[in-house]
């Protein structure tokens, strides 16, 4: 028995705004990412590479704001975040910041297992890429029309990413899109694991970064359940999202579902922590709760019934 969850990002999804062609690509990409992690748990394959696969299939597709169609800073450049947890072992790498690397989640995993650290950020994390021998990729690779004019848009009102909690209310924003991506999965061996990768946030100051590769904000695993978030990075480090839902199982008890509801719903949406999280427990089971309009997400419960959905 095994079990996956996966998300391509929560947040304000314009439903005027997604044609049916568009709606169809989304679900074509979420179902192939779908396809390339369900394939490896069937073959019995850790929970660990069924993660990285799916989020690598997802920074591959434009669509998402994850490697090849991650978001612009202010300054024009791509600043990439991106982390993975082995539940069973708790071992977790993490990077930030990196420019080059085509697909982030692999830096780090290298960074777990070719470091003795668990997060290297900016032209360092690159680096470590390189001397691997990972793919490297010039700017014009990450490069998207949309993201390109969402960011001018974004520059013209005067927004960044610090004010985005002020005025206009990113609910009520239909350009901040928040499309990072993430998988958790329980292998068959009933071990958990967690990734996620993200472009940030559009306009964010260069330098910044979010929840996504902080390990116990945005992608948490341990022998309990395996987190992996989307949403407005800041809340969701000052709520320690990841470790709260864990925290939450372990002291008080709660089922993985109801953990993920009080965290979502109870704590971050009434401090305008907007987005959601996908999870998994050691059982199998899955929560997929979101407090924004949407969240484009597809799962593979442990009764082999597979779901793609976005509102
Ligand atoms: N959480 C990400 C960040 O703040 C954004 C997202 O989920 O789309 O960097």
């Amino acid at each position: 028995m095994f079990a996956l969850a996966l998300h391509g990002g929560a947040g304000t999804i314009a439903r005027a705004s997604l044609t049916p062609t568009l709606e169809a690509n989304y679900r074509a990409a979420l179902a192939t990412a779908l396809a390339a992690g369900t394939a490896l748990l069937a073959q019995g394959a850790p929970a660990l590479d069924a993660v990285e696969a799916t989020v690598r299939s997802l920074e591959d597709c434009p669509l998402f704001n994850a490697g090849r169609g991650a978001v612009f800073t202010h300054d024009g450049h791509h600043e990439m975040d991106a982390a993975l947890m082995d539940g069973a072992s708790r071992r977790a790498g993490a990077v930030a910041g990196v420019r080059q690397v085509q697909n982030p989640i692999r830096a780090a995993r290298l960074v777990m297992e070719q470091t003795e650290h668990v997060l290297l950020a900016y032209p360092g994390a690159d680096e470590l890429a390189r001397e691997h021998g990972l793919p490297l990729q010039p700017a014009e690779y990450f490069f998207t029309q949309q993201r390109f004019d969402q960011l001018q848009e974004a520059i013209a009102a005067g927004r960044t990413q610090l004010d985005h909690a002020a005025s206009p209310a990113p609910a009520a924003d239909p350009n901040w899109k928040k499309g990072t991506v993430g998988a958790v999965a329980r292998d068959v061996r009933g071990h958990l694991a967690a990734a996620t990768s993200t472009g940030g946030m559009t306009n964010k100051r260069y330098s910044r970064i979010g929840d996504t590769p902080l390990i116990g904000a945005g992608t948490w695993a341990d022998e309990r359940c395996a987190i992996s978030c989307t949403g407005h990075g800041e809340y969701f480090i000052r709520a320690v999202v990841g470790y709260d839902v864990a925290c939450l199982m372990e002291y008080k008890g709660l089922s993985l579902a109801e953990a993920c509801r009080v965290v979502v719903h109870d704590k971050l949406a009434p401090v305008g922590g907007e987005g959601g999280l996908i999870a998994v427990d050691a059982a199998g089971n899955l929560a997929l709760p979101f407090n924004s309009e949407g969240m484009y997400r597809a799962s593979r419960n442990a009764a082999g019934e597979a779901q793609i959905a976005i509102y």
